[in-house]
């Protein structure tokens, strides 16, 4: 299977290689779409992960007993269908083609496994009509 994997992990643990460790010891794919540590060393990572259910399962519980707080996320930005008006500026800003629009019906349409949480799309939306899970870095 493959899905998405956020993690927030706190400052005592932002020097743990977890990446090498789900690789080495889990048999996992793994390919980071987002990483920060803020200014209080408190991180957050964000992968697109694949293997068997079984491996991504113990992974988690390894990740969850050394301490981050980890969990497989089905989307990474959410859109309010009600505020949603379907004006399709988001799309021209998803490099990775997650939103799109068209015919027959001219609807947003979001691919969650296309899409790699860079949130450019939040800020263009007039509507304010999408919201992020994986916050920005802190500057
Ligand atoms: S967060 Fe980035 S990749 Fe995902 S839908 Fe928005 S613009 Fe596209
Ligand atoms: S920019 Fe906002 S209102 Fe326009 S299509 Fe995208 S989510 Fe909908």
């Amino acid at each position: 299977m493959k899905t998405k994997l956020y993690m927030h992990f706190p400052t005592k643990l932002t020097d743990t290689p977890v990446t090498y460790e789900l690789i080495k010891h889990f048999d996992l794919k793994v390919n980071i779409l987002k990483a920060n540590i803020d200014f209080n060393m408190i991180g957050t990572i964000l992968y697109d992960v694949e293997g068997s259910a079984q491996a991504i399962a113990e992974a988690i519980t390894y990740l969850k007993n050394l301490g981050l707080d980890a969990e497989l996320i089905a989307t990474v930005i959410t859109i309010d269908e009600n505020r949603c008006t379907d004006c399709g500026l988001c799309t021209s800003v998803c490099g990775v083609k997650a939103l799109a629009i068209g015919s027959p019906d001219w609807k947003l349409s979001y691919d969650a496994d296309k899409c790699v949480g860079c949130n450019h799309c939040i800020p263009v939306c007039p509507s304010r009509a999408i919201s992020g899970l994986v916050p920005e870095p802190v500057l």
